[in-house]
C-alpha cells in the first residue's frame, strides 16, 4: 500500500462515496501515468482492511493489510501482463514477456470465482490495462462480468475504453479519473528531485508518473535549444542546430517540434497554449502574420517526419529538412 499522489484527493473521496454499495464492475477510465493503478490497489486494499482510518484509506498494520503487502491476501488479485508485473525481466522459459493479458490468466480466475470469501468480507479483482486483454480474454471476462458471485468487485482499468468491448463497458459503473492539475503535479515533481518540471510535465502529456521516468527528463538541454531557435525563425540558423540535435533521438525532437507546433496552432485558433505556458506571449507575436494554413501545413508535416524519423539514416539531414520547413512556413 501507498499513500495517495496529492492530486488524488478528490478522486478518493469520490470512491469513498461508492464505498456503502460498490458496483461490481467498476471502470477506472484515465490517461496513463496519473496514478491509475496505485488509486485502485489503494481502493481494492482499503474495501480489504479490516479496521481503516477515517479517511477510508487502509490501516496497513491489521493482518488482511499484513497479507496484502506480502501479496498473499486471499481475496484479492491483480492481473497484469507478464511484461508489466516482470517488469523487463525474463519469463521462466526464457521468452520475452507478453504484453497481452492472456485467456488463461482470465481462466485462473474462475477458481477464486467459485469460492467465497475467505475473510466474509469483499473479494477484489483488479484488471490492470484492459485495452491489454485479447480477444479471448476479454470474452472470458465477460462472462465473470455477467453472473459475477455478490461479494465481488472488478475494478477494470483502462487508459484505451473505447477499444474494450461496448459489453464489458456496459456492465461496469464508469470512474473518470481527474487529470492532476499542473501545479499540484508540478510541487509534487520538484519535491521528487525534478529539475524542470514544467517541462518535464508538459513533455509527458502532464502525466507525473511519465515525467518521472528518464526519458521525459533526458535532452533538456538540446530542447532548450531547440525552443530558443524556434522562437525566432527568421534568424534560425537551420545548419548549426541540426548539428547540435544530430545526436538527440529523432522521434523526441519531432515530438518536442510536433508539441511547439501545437502550441502555434492551438495560439492562432484559440488564444491558448498547451505545452508552452511561459512561452504564451511569444508564440502569440510569433503567430499573428502567420497564416493559419502555414500552421496546418507544418502539422502534417511533422506527422510525416514522425514515422519516417523512426528509421532515418541521416539524422542531420533529417533534421535540416525539417528546420529548413519550419523556417519557410512562419516566415514567408
Ligand atoms: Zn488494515
Amino acid at each position: 500500500m501507498s499513500a495517495l499522489y496529492p492530486w488524488q484527493e478528490n478522486d478518493w473521496q469520490r470512491l469513498q462515496a461508492l464505498r456503502a454499495r460498490p458496483p461490481q464492475g467498476l471502470l477506472f477510465k484515465g490517461n496513463k501515468g496519473v496514478g491509475e493503478l496505485e488509486l485502485a490497489i489503494n481502493f481494492a486494499h482499503a474495501l480489504l482492511c479490516q479496521q481503516p482510518h477515517s479517511s477510508g484509506m487502509a490501516c496497513g498494520t491489521c493482518p488482511a493489510c499484513h497479507w496484502l503487502s506480502q501479496g498473499a491476501h486471499p481475496d484479492f488479485r491483480l492481473v497484469q501482463p507478464d511484461a508489466i508485473s516482470l517488469a523487463g525481466e525474463e519469463t521462466e522459459t526464457g521468452k520475452k514477456p507478453s504484453k497481452q493479458i492472456s485467456v488463461e490468466q482470465i481462466r485462473e480466475l474462475a477458481d477464486f470465482l467459485s469460492l467465497s470469501a475467505h475473510q466474509g468480507g469483499k473479494r477484489v479483482i483488479i484488471i490492470y490495462p484492459a485495452e491489454a486483454m485479447n480477444h479471448n480474454a476479454a470474452n472470458a471476462l465477460l462472462k465473470s462480468l455477467e453472473e459475477p458471485p455478490r461479494d465481488m468487485l472488478f475494478i477494470v482499468v483502462t487508459h484505451k475504453a473505447q477499444q474494450l468491448l461496448p459489453t464489458i463497458l456496459s456492465r461496469c459503473v464508469a470512474f473518470n479519473l481527474t487529470m492532476p492539475d499542473v501545479a499540484t503535479a508540478t510541487a509534487w515533481l520538484q519535491t521528487q528531485g525534478v529539475k524542470q518540471p514544467e517541462t518535464a510535465l508538459a513533455r509527458a502529456g502532464f502525466a507525473p508518473l511519465l515525467a518521472l521516468q528518464g526519458d521525459a527528463q533526458t535532452g533538456l538541454d538540446e530542447r532548450e535549444k531547440l525552443l530558443a531557435a524556434l522562437r525566432q525563425p527568421s534568424v534560425l540558423d537551420v545548419f548549426s542546430l541540426a548539428e547540435m540535435l544530430q545526436k538527440t533521438e529523432q522521434v523526441l525532437v519531432v515530438q518536442w517540434l510536433q508539441q511547439w507546433s501545437f502550441d502555434l496552432s492551438a495560439m492562432k485558433l484559440a488564444g491558448s497554449v498547451r505545452y508552452h505556458m511561459q512561452d504564451a506571449a511569444a508564440i502569440k507575436k510569433l503567430v499573428a502574420a502567420v497564416e493559419p494554413l502555414a500552421l496546418a501545413r507544418l502539422q502534417k508535416l511533422l506527422q510525416t517526419a514522425k514515422r519516417e524519423a523512426q528509421h532515418t539514416l541521416n539524422p542531420k539531414l533529417f533534421f535540416e529538412s525539417l528546420l529548413l520547413a519550419y523556417r519557410q512556413l512562419l516566415t514567408a
